[in-house]
């Protein structure tokens, strides 16, 4: 891979461009840093008010996979990547015909099928020490036969299709082989796992960064915590788990990226259960072949973010070690801040909210608040723990936000 140059321009005036499939808030994030660096940026969307479409220099109104948008998005774009994982493999697969695409069609096509992606886990379990929680596949009804009539042992569990699935949904809960049945049949009798539910103690996410040639850089872990299937807080500071766990699943997450030949920004998802050992166990839930919600911090507490080494890793230029400069704390905006208690239309408090020490409030442009849509974050950073624990905990009492007492 020719390194493609911030701010160059060729021979016919048009100066270095990178492109993204996909026009949503991780997509805004990259176009923030493309340009940063002296990129100009291209975004294919079909929606017209989309958060990465409303900032980039190039917007492709399209259809992910019509044929005349992408072939716009290719003739404009040195480089492509992606920002939402169930964008049409095929796509990229038709991009990467005449340009770089990072991450592949095929490492995207595994991680958008929980069934390809268990068993990648499952094949490179020996270099990453990982394996994931228990599991059946359900494709046809005989596989639901023997489910129920075997594997008493996954009960209760989750069942989650194979594909489609974020933020908790294409998930449902079940106790009982009766139950199982019903939920699959509501699900559309459409490829499945059934997942053993596991007793977490915690959860974990690790941002690994890859380039062409094999280069490889990480984060630290960062512990998440979920409210209703949904990410709500992010713990980013030293200690926020035990450093043997931290370790394990920094090692597992580059040895996923590696064995996959990876080559872009990936975010690989943790579970810590409680195995009866002193820090717990390590199981590996999913991958996501971008960045992730999990890394936000790492716009205002690392000295690269996660964005930055997206386009770094896709433009073929070095990869340097990120350094965390600042213990962080994320808090996830969702719609439901826009609303009152009764269920009133709102403005959140900004002004009190920044008016907090060492606030950092990013908001999506998108137009409709609602419930459960992720609208922005709020990343809080200062010298100490203590200091931003204190700060977090008093914006999301301003904001209402769930999780309280999970600061
Ligand atoms: P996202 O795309 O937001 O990461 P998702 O829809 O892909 O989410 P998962 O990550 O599979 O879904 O699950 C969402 C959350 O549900 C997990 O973060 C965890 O809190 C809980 N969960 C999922 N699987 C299990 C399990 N086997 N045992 C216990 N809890 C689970
Ligand atoms: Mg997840």
């Amino acid at each position: 891979m020719t390194p493609i140059f911030p701010g160059s321009v060729d021979a016919a005036g048009q100066r270095a461009t990178l492109g993204v499939v996909g026009g949503g808030q991780l997509g805004r994030m990259f176009v923030h840093a493309a340009q940063r660096l002296g990129y100009s940026t291209a975004v294919l969307e079909p929606d017209a008010q989309s958060p990465a479409g409303l900032v980039s220099h190039h917007h492709i109104q399209t259809g992910y996979d019509d044929p005349a948008g992408l072939a716009q998005l290719a003739h404009l774009c040195q480089a492509i990547t992606t920002e939402f994982e169930n964008v049409p493999a095929q796509a990229l697969q038709t991009l990467a015909l005449t340009r770089p695409v990072a991450p592949s069609a095929a490492v995207v096509g595994i991680a958008q099928n929980r069934i390809e992606e268990k068993a990648h886990f499952a094949a490179c379990a020996d270099v990453s020490g990982v394996t994931c929680a228990p599991y059946a596949v359900l494709e046809t009804p005989a596989q639901l036969q023997a489910v129920l009539a075997e594997r008493a042992d996954l009960l209760p569990g989750i069942l989650k299709t194979a594909r489609m699935g974020y933020d908790g949904k294409g998930q449902v809960r079940v106790k009982t082989a009766a139950q199982l049945a019903a939920a699959w049949a509501e699900l559309g009798g459409v490829a499945c796992v059934l997942e053993k539910m596991l007793p977490l103690t915690a959860e974990c996410s690790v941002l690994v960064a890859r380039g062409w040639d094999g280069q490889v850089v990480s984060f630290a872990p960062q512990r998440n915590v979920h409210v209703g299937g949904i990410l709500a807080v992010t713990h980013a500071y030293a200690g926020n788990m035990p450093a043997a766990l931290a370790a394990r699943a920094r090692e597992a997450a580059v040895a996923i990226a590696q064995h996959l030949g990876y080559v872009g920004v990936l975010c690989v998802e943790f579970f810590v259960v409680d195995d009866g050992s002193a820090h717990g166990g390590l199981v590996v839930n999913e991958m996501a072949p971008r960045p992730h919600n999990s890394g936000h911090y790492t716009i205002d507490a690392c000295d690269a973010s996660q964005f930055d080494l997206q386009v770094h890793a896709m433009a073929g230029l070095p990869l340097p070690q990120p350094r965390q400069h600042s213990p962080a704390i994320m808090l996830n905006l969702l719609g439901d801040v826009w609303f009152d208690a009764d269920g009133q239309p709102q403005e959140p408090d900004w002004y009190a909210v920044l008016s907090l020490p060492g606030t950092h409030l990013h908001l999506y442009g998108k137009l409709d608040a609602r419930a459960g849509r992720k609208m922005g974050h709020l990343t809080v950073t200062g010298p100490d723990i203590a200091g931003i624990k204190t700060v977090a905990r008093r914006a999301a009492e301003l904001l209402s936000l769930p999780g309280l007492d999970a600061i």
